[in-house]
């Protein structure tokens, strides 16, 4: 098996455990491991995985890019304002199907996120 691919699969498998993840959030449980991967192979790997739809990169306004795995049902994400927190939320079905716009463009994917407060920063208020 080639190096490369063995890389991947590792970055893949610890992306998979820990739900979101950072590049920094990945690089420490690949130590943890025992895996010893270079940042700039996880950023490689990280880009030609998004590409083949293996990983999907997360955008948001606080902090880096998180990846999670792109097996996952579509879902939207809710990021917390206060606690910085990322979690997913779940589409309803309707949201699933496919979707035209106004225009009559066929919508293939879309990522929303949501800010806010959390609910256990709710409760803290
Ligand atoms: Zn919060
Ligand atoms: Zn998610």
């Amino acid at each position: 098996m080639f190096r490369d691919t063995a890389q991947r699969r590792a970055i893949v498998e610890v992306i998979k455990s820990l739900g979101h993840a950072t590049v920094p959030n990945i690089a420490e449980k690949l130590e943890e491991n025992g895996e010893n991967i270079a940042l700039s192979t996880i950023y490689r790997s990280l880009e030609s995985l998004e590409k083949q739809r293996i990983v999907r990169r997360i955008s948001y306004k606080y902090g880096t890019d998180v990846f999670e795995d792109y097996e996952q049902e579509t879902h939207d994400h809710f990021v917390c304002n206060h606690c910085h927190k990322i979690v997913d939320v779940s589409k309803n079905e309707e949201n699933q199907k496919e979707k035209f716009d106004n225009n009559g463009n066929l919508i293939q994917s879309s990522v929303t996120i949501y800010y806010g407060i959390c609910k256990d920063c709710l409760k803290k208020r």
